[in-house]
């Protein structure tokens, strides 16, 4: 079978019998579950990277988590779902995002929800940016991993589906430290490609019934897309999706890894494709096009460096607080990684000198007050694109 090739199929809702035909349709072309023994013991990464309800399409949806582990339990293998959020991590943040995202539902059908916090340290030589790292222990008691990602729009690296979900393999807060290690977007992407490598999940799953728009990964929009998407290959899958929602592939700093690399294609027309993928794709779906990424350029002369300075300081998008929806939490300067947020009358401040251009306070703001903000020169030039302000 070819490992690079992507399967799509529909899935209209979150019915519990919709998700598990669509689940057994998605996978069908991939050889289905046989690969797994009785005994097995299969761990689904799924993405919970905040505590919110389903109907938010912030996480992976939790029937369609409740399907797949009906589906792997009747093959005989046990099922354990977990993530790290942003977040500490720790059982009460974990319980919270346990509760709010409805996870009983898939504890109902027979599925373990992870309780083990620990820490364990990797090697992993061949690696582009880290080599060595610490990842989320949980995941060492697995024979084999799911990748189930959610399909959201994303302020730092325009797409969150297979490929930035195992992000989540960081164990939380060490998660700002890698955005203040990797500033370029280029360098950030690679370590994620790099954590994919390292994990290699057996399969990678995106729930795009209920995807995100806008101002994601967590305060943006629910957008009905209706289908399910599915891969041995993580950066495959996702050229499909950025497909889907409107993005070119080399938009996205990950695929752009990848494609570098050799992992995967860089149009969706050399991808092997089963299913009809064309009646998903999204006309006016809303975007965050961040282009940072382009403005870092390999050019090492006091020339190339100089104009690359200008072009950031032109065109790069940056964080920006709109100050009547700002609550004063200090959610977003908890996780600055750079430690340039400041409260002041209870309005959150960015000291931009320092800033670092992670997005983490854009994703990490609970009420959306924190945006990604594009220049206008950027605007200009990308007009025609519906942008997320
Ligand atoms: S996290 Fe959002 S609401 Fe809270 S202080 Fe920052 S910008 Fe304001
Ligand atoms: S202000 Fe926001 S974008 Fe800038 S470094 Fe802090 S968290 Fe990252």
């Amino acid at each position: 079978m070819n490992p690079e090739l992507v399967s799509i199929v529909p899935c209209e809702t979150y019915d519990p019998d919709v998700c598990e035909a669509a689940l057994t349709a998605v996978l069908e072309p991939l050889g289905g579950l046989l690969w797994v023994r009785p005994g097995m013991r299969i761990a689904i990464k799924a993405n919970l990277v905040a505590g919110a309800k389903p109907e938010k399409a912030v996480t992976t949806h939790p029937a369609l988590l409740a399907a797949l582990t009906r589906l792997l339990k009747a093959r005989g293998a046990s099922v354990v779902i977990g993530d790290s959020p942003g977040n500490l991590y720790n059982a009460s943040v974990l319980n919270h995002i346990y509760t709010a995202c409805e996870l009983s539902t898939a504890e109902k059908a027979g599925a373990e929800l992870n309780r083990d916090f620990s820490e364990k340290g990797a090697y992993s030589p061949d690696a582009v940016q880290v080599k060595s790292f610490t990842y989320t222990g949980w995941l060492d008691g697995a024979d084999a991993i799911i990748n189930f990602s959610k399909l959201k729009s994303h302020g730092m690296m325009s797409l969150s589906a297979a490929a930035k979900n195992l992000f989540g393999t960081i164990p939380g807060t060490i998660k700002q430290e890698y955005h203040y290690r990797f500033p370029n977007p280029n360098d950030f992407a690679d370590m994620i490609v790099d954590l994919d490598e390292y994990w290699k999940p057996v399969l990678n799953l995106c729930d795009a019934v209920l995807a995100m728009e806008g101002n994601g990964p967590t305060q943006g929009t629910p957008k009905h897309v209706g289908c399910l998407l599915a891969s041995k290959n993580p950066h495959c899958l996702d050229v499909l999706a950025a497909t889907v929602i409107g993005l070119k592939p080399a938009e996205v700093p990950t695929i752009a890894a990848a494609v570098r690399r050799g992992f995967c294609p860089d149009s969706v027309s050399r991808l092997s494709i089963a299913g009809d993928w064309k009646p998903f794709v999204q006309t006016g779906f809303e975007l965050i096009t961040n282009r940072n990424s382009l403005l870092f350029s390999e050019n090492d002369t006091l020339i190339g460096k100089a104009k690359v300075a200008v072009m950031r300081a032109c065109l790069a998008s940056r964080p920006k607080v709109r100050k009547s929806a700002c609550v004063g939490c200090g959610r977003c300067r908890d996780v600055c990684p750079a430690h340039t947020i400041t409260i002041r009358n209870k309005k959150a401040v960015i000291d931009r000198r320092h800033c670092i251009k992670c997005f983490c306070c854009q994703e990490f703001c609970p009420v959306g007050a924190m945006r990604v903000h594009r220049s206008p020169v950027a605007r200009v030039l990308t007009r025609g694109r519906r942008e997320a302000k």
